[in-house]
Order: structure tokens, then sequence, then C-alpha cells
């Protein structure tokens, strides 16, 4: 793995531009669902108690029972707390150290009953207030060495 290519990435990375001519991929498998114009995380629902989790689990936390469905979750939720990350989170960081800009962190409270933690499109408080109305996006994350974008799911205030 080598530190200093990252050096050739784009120090002002635009985080709303889509670029179709690059290859597209999720962060992680099964966390959204995705490419679509209305973009969904995939969540579960135990099937013994309803209660709801995001990332999917298998297993309830909240019964223990070992019976879940996959649902696909609210794209809308409230803005339960915030907070702006100014630092690369501890390694491992899969994004580019050099290019790291500080960016907004928060619990999205769904219809569901579920917090999602997240980051957010912002990462300035004047914009943000807890109790604003929260809509998923999908957006680039990180570019890896061979130009594939690594995408990631953002909360951004709801269009009203
Ligand atoms: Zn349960």
């Amino acid at each position: 793995m080598s530190k200093t290519a990252s050096k050739t990435a784009s120090k002002t990375a635009s985080k709303t531009a889509i670029r179709t001519d690059k290859k597209q991929i999720p962060i992680a498998e099964g966390l959204f669902a995705w490419p679509s114009s209305s973009p969904q995380l995939i969540g579960s629902r135990c099937q013994g108690c309803g209660e709801v989790a995001f990332p999917k689990q298998s297993g309830c936390p909240n019964c223990a029972g070992d019976s879940t469905e996959e649902v696909l979750l609210s794209r809308r939720g409230k803005l339960w707390t915030w907070t702006i990350q100014h630092f690369p989170p501890p390694h491992p960081y899969a994004g580019d150290l050099d290019a790291f800009v500080p960016f907004g962190v928060g619990y999205i409270e769904l219809p569901e009953g579920i917090r999602v933690e997240a980051r957010l499109s912002l990462s300035d408080p004047e914009e943000l207030e807890i109790g604003m109305e929260m809509e998923l996006a999908i957006e680039k994350f990180a570019e890896r060495e061979d130009g594939v974008e690594l995408m990631t799911f953002v909360f951004q205030p709801a269009a009203t």
C-alpha cells in the first residue's frame, strides 16, 4: 500500500459532483439499496418482536431472536443530534488523509423508531439544527488508486 500515491488525489474533492464516467461502488455491501434516484438504507426487522436495526442483523438486539427479515428504511428522518468531525477517524480509515476535510456526523431518528449514525452532507454548524428534517443521499467518500469511486450514504437537509 502506497501512502505517497494518495498525494495525487484532488485536494479539492467536490462532494456534490457525480462523475458518471467513473466506476462507482458502495463502500460496503448490504448497507444501502443503490444505484437509485431514491436510495434507501437496508435494515432488518425482527419477526418476533418487530425491532428494527441498522445495519441489518441476523439476530435481534432486543429479544435475541434469530429470525429477522430485510427491510428498506425510510429515506427521511429528523436530526436527533450532531457534531462536526474535525479530524480523521482513527486507523483504519479508508479515506484520503491528505484530502480530509471536516464533516458533520449525526444521528437521524427514523420513523421506524431507530437512530442511525451517519455522515452529514453539511459541515457548517450554522446550517444544522436539532430536529430538522433530513433525507438520505449517496455521496462519493473516496477514490481508490485504480480510479474507482467509493460511495457512502449521507443525510442532507430534506427538500421541502
Ligand atoms: Zn426481537
